[in-house]
């Protein structure tokens, strides 16, 4: 790596040009060398060239069949993102399962699988993780894949480092040299990441899901914790130590209600999963999913249960107006348990965010329900593994 501040090298200049290809690619899908050119803002030699190379390791194709418009002289051949070989592979560790998904360079999913752990109410190891991400890589190797990158989803707080889960609560997990551990399972032959699930769904949800259509939006998991994903400008935001989106333990919530980490009044003691519970008076399911989906099989026919979840509808839109108010996202996403019972909560949260909301000159964020289910973070990881593809970090 060039040292900050140097002047860039010929080399580190051609994988930075090769980025701006790729992302304008799959940005805007396939294009002439020419458009390509003004696409980018390359010389329309240095696109042939970068076409070329990239060409031969398959990572695009040049469409010979489309026939030329008439009129228009000689035409260009539309490159077109195809990479189906070259994939980010994507793994999601959490309290009941672990999950893997690969994505191609075109953003098409090759292989989804998840896995239940059991763990019997102890903290999960890395093995499950381990022998998954090591099952699905090797499969995909063997079928002539190259696997460029993988990246974990973790919920807890993941160091600025990208390698560390600095502090897991509900896996028990303190100071994990995760991504290490990771490397050392695939041979040393995949470097890996590690990142924050809120984060990966978030950004699952921005190229894959509910929040395709705007370049800034808030994503909010709903488990037993609240975290959230903030994605500016089509980029994760993730503040001086990586922490961004920690929103779960703001003191926004019930001041008598007590939190998991100790404190009173946090955002979660009122919202999350077992504050929702103790709402409507039911026990904990197999997981937060089937847990949501028996509460709202109930308030379909209870009434009392509906109106627990209508409280739980405006406390949630008093904490999302607070972060709409710093952040004006155009879009706010619900993941987790909070989508089963959308129907029960949303209209409660975005009435509270329109009272809210001091001008009607300000825009007013839709809230949406995540489309992704149970492998949206495996997803984002996926798309974190391909990101340093399309920055130019990673020559192919
Ligand atoms: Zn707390």
């Amino acid at each position: 790596m060039t040292p900050t501040g140097s002047p860039a090298g010929t080399e580190q200049v051609r994988r930075q040009n090769t980025g701006l290809v790729l992302r304008a690619l799959r940005a805007e899908g396939p294009a002439t060398r020419t458009e390509l050119a003004r696409r980018t803002g390359l010389a329309k030699a240095t696109v042939g060239t970068i076409v070329g190379e990239l060409a031969i390791v398959r990572a695009v194709t040049e469409d010979d069949s489309v026939s030329p418009a008439p009129g228009r002289g000689r035409p260009g051949k539309p490159v077109t993102l195809t990479g189906e070989s070259i994939l980010g592979l994507g793994l999601e560790v959490n309290v009941d399962y672990v999950a893997a998904v690969a994505l191609d360079l075109a953003g098409r999913v090759k292989v989804v699988e998840t896995r239940p752990v059991a763990t019997a109410g102890r903290p999960p190891s890395t093995r499950q993780l381990v022998e998954l991400a090591t099952d699905v890589r090797s499969s995909l190797v063997a079928d002539g894949h190259t696997v460029v990158r993988a990246t974990v989803a973790v919920p807890g707080l993941v160091a600025h480092d990208n390698r560390t889960v600095s502090w897991a609560p509900n896996l028990g997990w303190v100071s994990r040299e995760l991504a290490a551990e990771l490397e050392a399972a695939f041979d040393g032959d995949c470097p890996t990441a590690i990142d924050n699930d809120a984060n990966c769904a978030a950004l699952a949800e921005a190229s894959h899901g509910a929040a395709t259509d705007v370049r800034d939006s808030l994503y909010l998991t709903g488990t037993i914790g609240i975290g959230a994903g903030i994605v500016q400008h089509g980029q994760l935001l993730r503040g001086g130590a990586g922490f961004a989106g920690e929103v779960g333990h703001m003191p926004i919530g019930d001041p008598a209600a007590v939190c998991g980490c100790g404190r009173l009044g946090c955002w979660e003691a009122s919202v999350g999963l077992r504050a929702m519970l103790a709402a409507v008076g039911m026990e904990e399911d197999a997981t937060p999913l089937q847990t949501a989906v028996s509460v709202a099989e109930r308030a379909a026919t209870d009434e009392v249960v509906r109106a627990a979840l209508e409280v739980l509808g405006l406390d949630l839109g008093r904490g999302l107006a607070t972060l709409a108010a710093v952040l004006d996202p155009a879009a706010i996403v619900l993941g987790g348990y909070f989508v089963p019972l959308g129907e029960y909560i949303v209209p409660a949260a975005q009435a509270v965010l329109a009272e809210r909301i001091p001008s009607a000159a300000i825009h007013l964020p839709e809230i949406r329900l995540s489309t992704l289910g149970i492998h949206a973070a495996a997803l984002g990881a996926a798309e974190h593994a391909l990101a340093d593809v399309f920055s130019g970090a990673v020559s192919l």
